[in-house]
């Protein structure tokens, strides 16, 4: 059996930042936070880096799936409990995104993810469409019940925050920098791009797309102001066994890998946390699914790109793809 573990150490190229017109000192802060690692870079004080740091980690510490001493791993072990405001709210985004995407997201789906050995120590396998099945019974979002800071999960439901936590924490990393005075900042949280205000020139942030084809290539490059970007691709984590490569993002409707012809979708808005759940549906959905929902739900961009060999945009974007990318580029009608 053949396995292998792509562990990028960044989803995203990021482009340089250009040389500091302001004040302010640009600063720059390497760590490893949520099984990725992380970089940020901002015109601001190392300390309120430190700071900006602190709340993801906090954050970690508190949904992560794996450590015994954080409140999802109760509330998964205890069928519910009570949790701190802070991990209600944000299973309260969860559950919204949830209901959003008719399930295309479901935070429920931890017994699944797990099965397939995607978790932290996991063993990759291939469970049988049996044993998918018979998961599939404990996976349903909408019997998740959340009152005020109280959690009850049915009988075999465990949830999973990883699909919507990075995208969460780099919100609530760019407020804290924001409520301290940064206008000018660019937080890679390995995959999830949140950037604070613009370049100190005044111009627009370049987010690279990896090419989930060629992931050490970049497939084209977005332009940005204080909004997040970001990526989910089958590449970011995943194994092959005999010949067929299978990924970390699950079809909550079968159980298994995601395969509806998207091979990375990334979602650019203001609100990090939820581009990360859109990002991980719209993954799910496939393109034309996800270009209705575009239509209907709005408030968000969208870059896809698709088994066919192309991608999709949303007209509001200012996306240029890189000379080298084999992706035919078909902009959305408004
Ligand atoms: P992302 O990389 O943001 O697309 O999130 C993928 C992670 O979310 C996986 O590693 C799982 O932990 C979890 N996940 C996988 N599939 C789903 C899904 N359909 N809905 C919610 N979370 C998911
Ligand atoms: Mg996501």
């Amino acid at each position: 059996m053949k396995k292998k573990y792509y562990a990028l150490p960044f989803l995203l190229l990021l482009c340089t930042l250009t040389a500091c017109g302001g004040a302010a000192v640009q600063n720059k802060l390497d760590f490893f936070a949520m099984d990725t690692v992380m970089t940020f870079s901002a015109y601001a004080d190392k300390s309120l880096l430190g700071g900006a740091r602190d709340i993801v980690m906090n954050i970690e510490s508190r949904v992560s799936t794996t450590l015994e001493s954080s409140e999802v791993y109760a509330l998964n072990r205890d069928g519910g409990g009570t949790v701190s405001g802070e991990t209600a709210a944000l299973l309260d985004t969860a559950l919204t995104m949830c209901r959003a995407t008719d399930g295309a997201f479901d935070v429920s789906i931890y017994p699944v993810v797990r099965a397939w050995g995607f978790t932290t120590g996991g063993e990759y396998r291939v469970p049988s469409f049996d044993e998918t099945a018979a998961l599939l019974e404990h996976v349903d979002y909408a019997r998740i019940r959340l009152d005020g800071q109280s959690v009850t999960l049915p009988e075999g439901m465990e949830i999973d925050l990883g699909g919507v936590a990075k995208g969460y924490a780099g919100r609530e990393a760019a407020a804290y920098l924001r409520k301290h005075g940064v206008t000018s900042g660019l937080l890679n949280l390995g995959g999830n791009v949140q950037t604070v205000g613009s370049k100190p020139d005044g111009s627009p942030w370049r987010v690279a797309i990896r090419d989930p084809n060629d992931p050490q290539s970049y497939a084209g490059v977005v332009e940005i102001r204080d909004k997040a970007a970001v990526t989910s691709g089958g590449y970011e984590r995943c194994f092959e066994e005999n010949g067929e490569t299978y990924w970390h993002i699950m079809n909550p409707a079968t159980g298994r890998p995601a395969r509806n012809g998207v091979v990375s979708a990334t979602v650019i808005a203001d609100d990090g946390a939820l581009c990360d759940a859109l990002s991980t549906a719209l993954f799910v959905m496939g393109a034309e699914k996800a270009e209705r929902f575009w239509r209907s739900y709005g408030g968000f961009d969208m870059i896809l790109i698709t088994d066919d060999g192309e991608t999709v945009v949303t007209p509001g974007l200012s996306y240029t793809p890189a000379d080298s990318a084999p992706y035919t580029l078909r902009t959305l009608e408004p």
